[in-house]
């Protein structure tokens, strides 16, 4: 199948699962996760009308900006942050939606500072709780978020989390649910606390039922990774 279709495909399911939840279609921005694929890949999704792209390494994000420096691309960082990368993705990203960590404020801050931007983040949270995943737990998302706020180039528009991979995507809908009500409780006191960023392929729709505002798709759109 070709990538026209596959995006064909994912659009009708992105619009038909907002509908099923009285959401409007528009409100759910579709980032591309384009990882692993060649900038060509990406050159023919923005031909057919894709702008937000993800990656998840910075030298990756970092040489396909450069040889797709022409196109007016929204690009997404969505991976695990190496202070020592954080160079790289500051000055291309308009997001980065995997924060979690003291030590990724403070680097992002400085190279942010540098060039006077303010850098839009997501703070990763991890709500299954498997050991092997990234993000912060509930109980430390309050001090994280007043952490965050002391941050002059650093504005936290939202949460972001990885659901568990499993067959039935049914089964990790509480994951989802769960961001949407810490979100929910959270933004009392951190009104710019607005975004969901949740979803991937295998469970896009579920998450879009409850309230992803950015869902990350890679494989759905770009066929399988090598
Ligand atoms: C790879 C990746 C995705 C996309 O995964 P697919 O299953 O291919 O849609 C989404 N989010 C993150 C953080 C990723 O690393």
């Amino acid at each position: 199948m070709r990538v026209r279709e596959r995006l064909e495909r994912v659009l009708r399911r992105i619009e038909d699962a907002a509908k099923r939840s009285g959401r409007d279609p528009k409100d759910i921005t579709l980032v591309a996760v384009s990882k692993n694929f060649p900038a060509e890949v990406v050159k023919e999704a923005y031909s057919l009308g894709l702008r937000n792209f993800g990656e998840n390494r910075a030298q990756e994000l970092k040489e396909k900006f450069e040889e797709l420096k022409d196109l007016s691309i929204t690009w997404h960082f969505i991976g695990r942050i190496q202070t020592n990368k954080v160079k790289y993705f500051v000055p291309i990203a308009e997001y980065v939606h995997s924060v979690w960590r003291k030590e990724e404020l403070d680097e992002i801050e400085k190279r942010a500072s540098k060039i006077d931007k303010i850098m839009k983040i997501f703070i990763e949270m991890n709500i299954s709780g498997e050991e092997s995943k990234a993000g912060i737990r509930e109980d430390e998302i309050s001090s994280f978020l007043k952490l965050a706020k002391g941050y002059k180039h650093i504005e936290v528009i939202g949460l972001m989390t990885m659901a568990p991979f499993v067959k039935d995507p049914e089964e990790v809908r509480w994951v989802f649910k769960k961001l949407r009500e810490i979100r929910d409780e959270m933004s009392k006191d951190f009104p710019s606390l607005k975004e969901l960023s949740m979803g991937m392929s295998n469970d896009f729709e579920v998450a879009i039922e409850e309230g992803a505002t950015f869902v990350r798709i890679g494989t759905a759109i770009f066929g399988p990774r090598t």
